[in-house]
C-alpha cells in the first residue's frame, strides 16, 4: 500500500511538471486548467497525509506559503562578475580588436538583450533545483529558493540529458503587466506605487512569505551556463539551445548568433527602437564570444570576462518648451506639479508631460516660464525633466512658483513640517480626497466591495449620487442604470456588495473609514480594546496611549478625528445603514481552551454550519485546523458523502470520527 501511494505521488508529480512545462514554456497546454488543480489538489492532500514523502521540488511548493525569516549567505562557488559598458559602436571595435589579439583567430558573438532584473544563479543536482541565490556583492548572495521556487517558468525538475551538477545565471524580472496590476491594487489600497519593474523584481525576491512572491508574478530568463563540467558543447549557442532542451526559458528566444561586427550592429539597432514594444523593459545589449574556448583563452579582468560586453543605449532625452506648470491632489492630498510642454517624441511615444514630482525638485531645477526642458525616460514609467537649456531662457522670463491655494477646492495649502509634501488639509470636502477615502473604505482588507471600482466610485462622485462613505448605504438600483455602460447585472451586483459589507467586522470598519495613521493592525487593536465605535470616540489621547502599541501619534490623530461634529455625524449614519460598529467576536478571539492540542479536519457536505465557521469555532477554542488525514488529526468531521478523507481516517485507526451534532457538543461540554 505505502508503495502505491509513494507512486501515485510520483505519478502525480510528473504530470503536473509536464502540464506546467506545456504552459509556461510551450504555451501549448494540453489540458484545461481544471484538471491541473484537482491533480494539484490530489497532490497535496496525499503530502499532507504522507510527510514522509516531502520534496522540497514537489510542484505544490510553487504556490509558496513558506515564510523565511533571515535568508542565508551564500559564498558563489563561481564569482558572479559584472560586464564592462561600452556605449558606442566605436568601444565595440575596440573590443573585438583586443579580442583578436588574444585569439589571433575570428570571432563569432552572441547578441542578447540585457534584461533589466535581478540576477540569479540557480544550482541544480540530478535534475532538480536544489538552490537558488542573489548577486549580491559578487562574491556572496542571499539564498532565495523557496521564493524562487514559487516563479512557473523555473523549472523545478529538468528533462532529457542534463549534466549532474551545474549552475545557470539569468534575470528575474517583472513584466509591464504584473507591474502595472501591482501598482493598481496598491493604489487601491492607498498604498504609495512602486517605482519600476527592476526594483520590484529585486525586493520581490526578499520577501518572507513565499505566497506574496508568487502574487507578484515574476518570471525568469536564463542566460548563462556555468560549471566544472561541460556537457557537449563547444559554444555559448549550443548550451544556450541545450539548456532550453532542459526547461528553461533562456535567453536564446530573441538572441542572434553574429559572424560579423555588422551583424551586431544591425541587431543592436533593431532593439534600439524595439525595445518599446516589449512587454518587460531591457536597458542594453549584451555581446559574448560564442566559443567556449576563446572564452576560457579569453579570461577575465578583476571585474568583468573579457568575452562579454554590454552596450548601453543611451536614455532617450529630448528638448521642448515648457508650456505650463499644473498641480494634481492625490487621494491623500499631496499636490503635485506637472510639467505640459509641447509634444515630443520620446521612447517611440508622444509625452506632452512629467511629473516634477514635488516643490524641492521643482525649486531645484529652478524653472522659468517658458523654459526648454530636457525631458527623460528612465527606468520609470512617468517621464520626468532632467534640467533646463538656461541659454535659450528669454530674459524677463518669471521663475515658477508653487501654488498657495488647492486647484480642487480653493483652501489654502500646508507643507508638512517633515517632509518635501505640500498639500491640501481639507480632508472631508477636497473631492479626490473625498472620492480616495471612499475607494479605501471599499478596498478589500477593508468592506470589500470589490463589484464597485475606482472609476465607478469617482463617477458617482460627479453626479452627485454619492458624497461620503455612508451615501453608499442609500444608493439604490434605479439611481445606478442610468450611469454610462451600466448594465442591470453590475447594478445589482454593486447593491448586493455594499449590502453585504454590513457583515464585515468592526475592525474592517474601522479602518476603512480612514483615520489617519490607523491602519490594519493599530485598527484591530483599537477594536479589540473599546470594544465599539463609541467608547472609541470617548477615549482620551492619555488613555488611547494606555492601549499596546498605540504611540502619541496615532492617538492624537483619533482624538482629532472624533473632534470634528461631521466625523460622528458619518460614524452615526453607517451605525443606522447596520454596518458594524461594534465588536463582534472575531475569528482570532478565543472563548476557551476547550479544544486545546487537538486537530481537526471537516469533509464532506456540512449542513448545520459552513466549513469556514466550524475552522472559525475550532479556533475560538483553542484547536487547530489541519488540511489533510495523517497521524497528526484527532478529529474527522463528516457531513454528508463524505468520500477519501473518511476512508483514510478510518483506516488509521487512531482519528476519532464525529458528525456535525458531536462536534457541536464537544464545544459546550
Ligand atoms: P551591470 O549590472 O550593468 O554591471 O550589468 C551586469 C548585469 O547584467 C548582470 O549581473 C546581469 O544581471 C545582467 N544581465 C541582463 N541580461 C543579461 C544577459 N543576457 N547576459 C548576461 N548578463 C545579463
Ligand atoms: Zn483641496
Amino acid at each position: 500500500m505505502p508503495d502505491n501511494i509513494q507512486q501515485r505521488i510520483e505519478d502525480l508529480r510528473d504530470q503536473l511538471n509536464e502540464y506546467n512545462y506545456e504552459y509556461y514554456i510551450l504555451d501549448e497546454p494540453s489540458v484545461p486548467d481544471y484538471v491541473f488543480d484537482e491533480k494539484l489538489k490530489e497532490l497535496q492532500d496525499l503530502e499532507a497525509a504522507h510527510p514522509e514523502y516531502k520534496d522540497a521540488n514537489s510542484p505544490t511548493q510553487r504556490v509558496g506559503g513558506g515564510i523565511t525569516k533571515n535568508f542565508p549567505t551564500i559564498r558563489h562557488q563561481f564569482r558572479m562578475y559584472s560586464l564592462d559598458n561600452s556605449y558606442d559602436f566605436d568601444d565595440l571595435e575596440d573590443w573585438e580588436k583586443r579580442i583578436v589579439k588574444t585569439t589571433e583567430e575570428p570571432v563569432e558573438f552572441v547578441a542578447e538583450l540585457k534584461y533589466d532584473g535581478a540576477s540569479i544563479s540557480l544550482l541544480y543536482e540530478q535534475g532538480k533545483l536544489v538552490q537558488a541565490v542573489t548577486r549580491g556583492d559578487g562574491f556572496q548572495g542571499d539564498e532565495v529558493t523557496a521564493n524562487v521556487r514559487t516563479i512557473p517558468n523555473v523549472p523545478l525538475k529538468l528533462k532529457g540529458d542534463y549534466p549532474e551538477k551545474f549552475y545557470i545565471r539569468g534575470e528575474i524580472y517583472l513584466s509591464h503587466k504584473n507591474f502595472n496590476r501591482i501598482n493598481v491594487a496598491r493604489e487601491e489600497e492607498g498604498l504609495d506605487p512602486f517605482m519600476n519593474p527592476r526594483n520590484t523584481a529585486s525586493g520581490s525576491l526578499k520577501l518572507q512569505d513565499s505566497s506574496e512572491v508568487k502574487k507578484r508574478g515574476l518570471s525568469a530568463v536564463l542566460y548563462q551556463y556555468i560549471s566544472d563540467i561541460y556537457p557537449d558543447a563547444e559554444t555559448h549557442w549550443d548550451l544556450l539551445s541545450k539548456a532550453k532542451n532542459w526547461g528553461f526559458t533562456v535567453s536564446e528566444d530573441r538572441a542572434k548568433l553574429c559572424h560579423t561586427l555588422d551583424d551586431v550592429k544591425a541587431f543592436i539597432n533593431y532593439w534600439d527602437t524595439e525595445r518599446h514594444h516589449l512587454p518587460f523593459d531591457i536597458d542594453g545589449i549584451v555581446l559574448k564570444v560564442n566559443s567556449i574556448k576563446q572564452q576560457q583563452q579569453l579570461g577575465y579582468t578583476a571585474k568583468a570576462p573579457r568575452w562579454a560586453m554590454a552596450y548601453k543605449f543611451k536614455p532617450e532625452m529630448v528638448e521642448t518648451q515648457l508650456q505650463s506648470v499644473s498641480y494634481q491632489v492625490g487621494r491623500t492630498g499631496a499636490v503635485t506639479p506637472v510639467a505640459n510642454f509641447k509634444p515630443v517624441l520620446l521612447a517611440g511615444t508622444v509625452v506632452k508631460r512629467a511629473t516634477l514630482h514635488n516643490e524641492y525638485i521643482m525649486h531645484k531645477l529652478d524653472l522659468h516660464e517658458n523654459d526648454y526642458v530636457y525631458v527623460e525616460k528612465g527606468g520609470e514609467v512617468i517621464p520626468k525633466i532632467v534640467g533646463v537649456n538656461k541659454e535659450k531662457r528669454q530674459p524677463n522670463s518669471l521663475p515658477v512658483t508653487f501654488i498657495k491655494n488647492c486647484p480642487e477646492c480653493g483652501t489654502p495649502l500646508v507643507k508638512m513640517e517633515d517632509q518635501a509634501v505640500i498639500y491640501c488639509p481639507n480632508e472631508l470636502h477636497c473631492p479626490p480626497q473625498v472620492v480616495g477615502r471612499i475607494i479605501h473604505f471599499v478596498s478589500r482588507k477593508a468592506m470589500n466591495i470589490d463589484n464597485l471600482g475606482s472609476e465607478t466610485i469617482e463617477l458617482l462622485y460627479r453626479k452627485h449620487l454619492i458624497s461620503n462613505l455612508a451615501d453608499l448605504y442609500i444608493l439604490t438600483k434605479e439611481q445606478l442604470l442610468p450611469l454610462d455602460r451600466m448594465a442591470e447585472k453590475s447594478a445589482q451586483n454593486i447593491i448586493d456588495g455594499i449590502a453585504k459589507s454590513k457583515e464585515i467586522p468592526f475592525e474592517k470598519v474601522l479602518y476603512g473609514i480612514g483615520i489617519k495613521h490607523v491602519g490594519e493592525t493599530v485598527a484591530k487593536k483599537l477594536a479589540k480594546h473599546f470594544g465599539s465605535v463609541n467608547a472609541l470616540e470617548q477615549a482620551t489621547t492619555e488613555e488611547l496611549c494606555n492601549v499596546e502599541d498605540i504611540g502619541y501619534k496615532i492617538a492624537e490623530s483619533v482624538v482629532n478625528f472624533f473632534h470634528n461634529p461631521e466625523n460622528i455625524q458619518l460614524v452615526e449614519r453607517l451605525k443606522s445603514y447596520g454596518v458594524q460598529l461594534e465588536k463582534y467576536s472575531s475569528a482570532t478571539e478565543i472563548i476557551d481552551d476547550s479544544l486545546s492540542g487537538k486537530t481537526f479536519l471537516f469533509t464532506g457536505k456540512l449542513s448545520l454550519f459552513t466549513r469556514e465557521e466550524a475552522e472559525e469555532m475550532v479556533e475560538k477554542h483553542g484547536g487547530k485546523n489541519i488540511s489533510g488525514v495523517s497521524k497528526n488529526l484527532n478529529y474527522l468531521v463528516v457531513g454528508e458523502k463524505a468520500g477519501s478523507k473518511l476512508k483514510k481516517a478510518q483506516a488509521t485507526g487512531t482519528v476519532i470520527i464525529l458528525d456535525e451534532q458531536q462536534f457541536l457538543d464537544m464545544l459546550h461540554s
